[in-house]
Formats: structure tokens, C-alpha cells, sequence
């Protein structure tokens, strides 16, 4: 196994819809080995194809504890035939190091799927973190990002500038956060991220 080298936003691969994978062979097996390795060592909960620079559907997610047997699961083609609900929580991204704000997702999913032989396989997923996981990385197989999925565009603007991923003013969006948060009351408020709490999904 090899560690690879990840994609950081704005890299172009990340803005890219996969291809299909036809094939079953070793270096698709390979490849999962590599980014599951990749995924570990970057303490992330899944990682997806194109944020190693490879345009092809392929993802992988772990979310078992620190102290708990790792269980990877490696999907392959991944769709999601049902979905309901929806689930409010924050979100980090191995290609957005240091940024985390709330993203809305749905709360339950079946989602269809091969397997590293090829084999159809149908999972549902319900609840945070393994449900989350796979919207983000089925995402990413799509060029979709989880910036334009914010629950408060502000919020994530603000980690983005903060973290030089793009130009604005720190003090006038915390500002105009400041303002938003006045305005929705008690309860309604913007979480501020705790980056040692929130699982880095992908
Ligand atoms: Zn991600």
C-alpha cells in the first residue's frame, strides 16, 4: 500500500464528474488499498477518488472509533436509490484542511453499490456519521462540493477566508454572522465548529 497525495480545492479534479467503473481488476483493488491507507493516515472518515487526483467512481469510508477494529468499506458505482428525512451536522473535508460548518443531509438513505469483485450490494445508512459520509463522498464522485451546501453561506465563507482558501473580510462576515444569528433568535443560532469534536468525513 502507498499513501497518496491529496487534491485541494481548487484543484480541477475536484470539480469533475467521475467515470464509471467497468472493470474489476487489481489495480482498481490497488487503488482502494491506497486510499484507504491515505484516508487512515489523514484521520478522515471517507475519501473519494477524485480528491487523490483520480476521475473515476470509487470511495472509500471507515467509521469506526479510535478504539475499535477498523471496518472499511469500499464502494464502487455508488448510487442512492431512497432517500428521506434530513439531518443537520458539521462537516469537514480532507481537501479543506481546518474548514468545518453545517451542511444539511438527508437522514436516511439506501444506496446501491459494487464491490471491490463486482458485486451488487445495497446498503441503508441512518443517522450522522456513516449516512453523512456517504452524500459527501457520492458528491465528490460528482464534481459537487460541500461549500455550495452550506446551511449558512456565511459561515462557510468565513471558515474559507480564514483558512486562505479564498479573498474577503474576517471581521465583516463574523459581522454579518453576528447579525443573522440576532435575527433567528435563541436556538437557532450557527454553531461555531469544535475542530477537535468534528470528524473530518471527506
Ligand atoms: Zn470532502
Amino acid at each position: 500500500m502507498a499513501k497518496l497525495r491529496l487534491k485541494y480545492y481548487p484543484e480541477q479534479v475536484l470539480m469533475q464528474k467521475a467515470k464509471k467503473v467497468t472493470t474489476f481488476d487489481s489495480s482498481v483493488r490497488k487503488l482502494a488499498n491506497d486510499m484507504l491507507e491515505t484516508m487512515y493516515e489523514e484521520n478522515g472518515v471517507g475519501l473519494a477518488a477524485p480528491q487523490v487526483g483520480v476521475s473515476k467512481r470509487i470511495m472509500v469510508i471507515d467509521v469506526s472509533g479510535e478504539d475499535e477494529p477498523n471496518t472499511p468499506i469500499v464502494f464502487i458505482n455508488p448510487q442512492i436509490v431512497e432517500k428521506e428525512g434530513s439531518l443537520i451536522g458539521l462537516e469537514g473535508c480532507l481537501s479543506f484542511p481546518n474548514v468545518f460548518f453545517e451542511v444539511r443531509r438527508f437522514d436516511r438513505i439506501v444506496v446501491k453499490y459494487q464491490n471491490l469483485s463486482g458485486k451488487d450490494v445495497k446498503m441503508v445508512a441512518q443517522g450522522d456519521l456513516l449516512c453523512r459520509a456517504i452524500q459527501h463522498e457520492i458528491d465528490h464522485l460528482d464534481g459537487e462540493l460541500f461549500i455550495n451546501k452550506a446551511v449558512s453561506p456565511t459561515a462557510a465563507d468565513l471558515e474559507l477566508v480564514k483558512n486562505g482558501f479564498i479573498a474577503g473580510d474576517v471581521e465583516a462576515l463574523e459581522l454579518e454572522l453576528e447579525l443573522a444569528n440576532s435575527n433567528q433568535g435563541a436556538g437557532a443560532t450557527i454553531k461555531i465548529p469544535d475542530k477537535d469534536k468534528t470528524p473530518v468525513v471527506g
